[in-house]
C-alpha cells in the first residue's frame, strides 16, 4: 500500500514537535509511504509550500526544540475560501493523509477542513499548555514544567537574598496545568489558577493572609506567588497594585513568557512525541479519520477531534490537594 502523507506543525510551538516529526519520518520510511512537510502551519497548505521529508532530515532532530517545519497562525484558513484553497492544494499534491501537530485551535481548523476534503486527517497534541481533553499530556508540556520550575528556583534565590515577594506569571492560556505543576515543583508559596479563581477580592484576601501569617511567624522572608496568565485582572500589574493597597509594597513581578516554549525536550516529551508520531503513522490508510492520537495511562488512544476542545480537562486532583496542604502547612494559615 503506497500512501502520500503530509505533516505540519501549527499554532503555539512546543518542545518535542521535532521528535514527533522524526518518528513520523522513520515510520513512513519503514511503511514505504512518501512524507511531505508543509511549512509554516496552515499557511504552507495555502501557499502549497512543502518539502520532502526523508531520513536525511532526522539526524540530531529528536533533541532540537522548536520545529523544523516552522509554525504559524493563519487567519485565511479560518475563512471558507481559505479552507477550499487548502483542500484543492491537498488534492493537487495527491495527499492521502494529513497529520497536524498542534493545539485545539489547529484541531478546530483540521475538523473544518475535513468538511471540504475527504482525505484522512490525524491530529497529534502539541502544546505546552496541556489544555487538550482526551490525552493525559500534550507534547511540550513536561519540558515547559521543567523550564517554569528552574526559572522559579532562580527567582527564589534572589527573593531569598532580599526577603522579597515575587509574582511569577507562567503560560497556560486558559488552563492552570503549567502554573500548578511549576509551583509544586519549585515549592512556591501560593498559586493562582483559572480553575479555582473566584474573584480578585476573594483571592487577594487569601494571599495577604498567607503573607502576613508567614511574616508573623518568621519575620521578613521571601514569598513566591505563581500566577497563570490571563487570570488576574490586568495581570501582574493588577496583582501588584492589589498588594500595595494592602500595604504590601516590596513586590517584584516576573513574566516568564516565551522561554517556556523553547529548549531541548525532556525525556517525557521525547517519549510521548515519539510514541504518538509512530502511532499516528500506523493508522495511515485505515478507516480512522478526524481523530487526535493521545495517550491515557501510557497507552495510545484515538479521540474524535471535537472532543479535544468540547470537553474540559480537569487538573489532577491529587496535585491540587498536595498544593493546598503544603501551602497551608508551611505557614499555618488558611
Ligand atoms: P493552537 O493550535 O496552538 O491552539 P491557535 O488557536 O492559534 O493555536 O490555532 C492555530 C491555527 O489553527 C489558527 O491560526 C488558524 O489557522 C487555525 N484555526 C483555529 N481555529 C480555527 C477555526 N475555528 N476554523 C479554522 N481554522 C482555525
Amino acid at each position: 500500500m503506497s500512501k502520500r502523507v503530509a505533516i505540519l506543525t501549527s499554532g503555539g510551538d512546543a518542545p518535542g514537535m521535532n521528535a514527533c516529526i522524526r518518528a513520523a519520518i522513520i515510520a513512513c520510511q519503514k511503511a514505504n509511504f512518501t512524507l511531505l512537510g508543509y511549512k509554516h502551519g496552515y499557511n504552507g497548505l495555502l501557499q502549497q509550500e512543502f518539502i520532502p521529508l526523508s531520513l536525511d532530515s532526522t539526524h540530531n532532530l529528536i533533541q532540537q526544540g522548536g520545529t523544523i517545519l516552522h509554525s504559524a497562525r493563519c487567519k485565511e484558513f479560518k475563512n471558507r475560501e481559505g479552507l477550499i484553497k487548502a483542500a484543492n492544494n491537498l488534492r493537487q499534491a495527491e495527499v492521502d493523509t494529513l497529520v497536524v501537530i498542534g493545539g485545539d485551535g489547529s484541531f478546530r481548523g483540521a475538523a473544518k477542513l475535513s468538511e471540504l476534503w475527504d482525505g484522512q486527517i490525524l491530529g497529534i497534541p502539541g502544546t505546552i499548555d496541556n489544555d487538550i481533553a482526551g490525552t493525559d499530556a500534550t507534547i511540550g508540556y513536561f519540558t515547559a514544567i521543567d523550564t517554569a520550575m528552574s526559572s522559579i528556583d532562580k527567582v527564589r534565590d534572589t527573593a531569598d537574598a532580599f526577603e522579597r515577594i515575587f509574582l511569577v506569571e507562567v503560560m497556560g492560556r486558559n488552563a492552570g496545568f503549567l502554573a500548578l505543576n511549576g509551583a509544586l515543583c519549585a515549592a512556591a508559596d501560593y498559586v493562582v489558577v483559572p480553575e479555582f479563581f473566584e474573584s480578585a477580592e476573594t483571592e487577594i484576601k487569601k494571599i495577604v493572609n498567607q503573607i502576613k501569617a508567614q511574616r508573623a511567624l518568621k519575620g521578613p522572608v521571601s514569598f513566591i506567588v505563581v500566577v497563570a496568565e490571563n487570570v488576574w485582572p490586568n495581570g501582574l500589574t493588577g496583582l501588584t497594585e492589589a498588594l500595595q493597597y494592602h500595604n504590601i509594597n516590596d513586590v517584584r513581578p516576573v513574566t516568564l513568557g516565551h522561554v517556556q516554549r523553547g529548549g531541548s525536550p525532556v525525556a517525557q516529551d521525547r517519549l510521548l512525541a515519539t510514541t504518538l508520531g509512530e502511532f499516528a503513522i500506523s493508522l495511515v490508510g485505515s478507516d480512522v479519520t478526524n481523530i487526535m492520537v493521545g495517550e491515557v495511562n501510557q497507552r495510545p488512544i484515538t479521540v474524535p477531534l471535537p472532543k479535544t476542545w468540547e470537553e474540559t480537562k480537569p487538573l489532577n486532583q491529587a496535585r491540587v490537594d498536595a498544593m493546598r496542604t503544603l501551602m497551608n502547612e508551611r505557614y499555618s494559615c488558611d
